[in-house]
C-alpha cells in the first residue's frame, strides 16, 4: 500500500505540464452556430505530416444540432498552425469563441458585429 500511495502522491504532484499536450481549437457549427471547444492531444490526435510537421484530422460535434464536422488542421514542427479546413462549420479564434459562449448565456446581447469574415 505504501508504494501505491507514493505512486499516487507522485502522480498527483505533477506539475500542471498537460496543458503543453494539447492544442485546443474553437470552431462553430455551419448550421446552428453553436461554438465547440476541441481538445487536441499532441501525442495521440497529431500524426506526422509530409512535410515534416504535424497533421490532424478529427471530427468534431456539436452539441446542439449534433452535426458532424470534420477539421483538417496541418502544423509546422513548432505545433503552429499551417493551413486548417473546416467542413460544415468555420474555425473561431479564442476571442470569438469567449464572445460566442457569453452570448449563449444572455441572450439579450446584440447580434454578432461586422459580420466581415478574415477569410
Ligand atoms: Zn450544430
Amino acid at each position: 500500500m505504501g508504494l501505491l500511495d507514493r505512486l499516487t502522491s507522485l502522480f498527483s504532484s505533477r506539475p500542471s505540464k498537460e496543458a503543453d499536450d494539447a492544442i485546443h481549437i474553437y470552431v462553430e457549427c455551419g448550421r446552428c452556430k453553436s461554438p465547440v471547444h476541441v481538445r487536441l492531444d499532441k501525442r495521440h490526435d497529431l500524426s506526422q505530416g509530409e512535410k515534416g510537421g504535424f497533421f490532424v484530422r478529427k471530427e468534431i460535434m456539436d452539441s446542439k444540432c449534433f452535426r458532424l464536422m470534420t477539421a483538417e488542421i496541418m502544423f509546422d514542427t513548432g505545433y503552429r498552425i499551417q493551413t486548417q479546413d473546416l467542413q460544415g462549420g468555420r474555425f473561431l479564434s479564442k476571442e470569438e469563441f469567449e464572445a460566442a459562449t457569453a452570448s449563449e448565456a444572455g441572450p439579450d446581447r446584440p447580434g454578432r458585429p461586422g459580420g466581415a469574415s478574415p477569410l
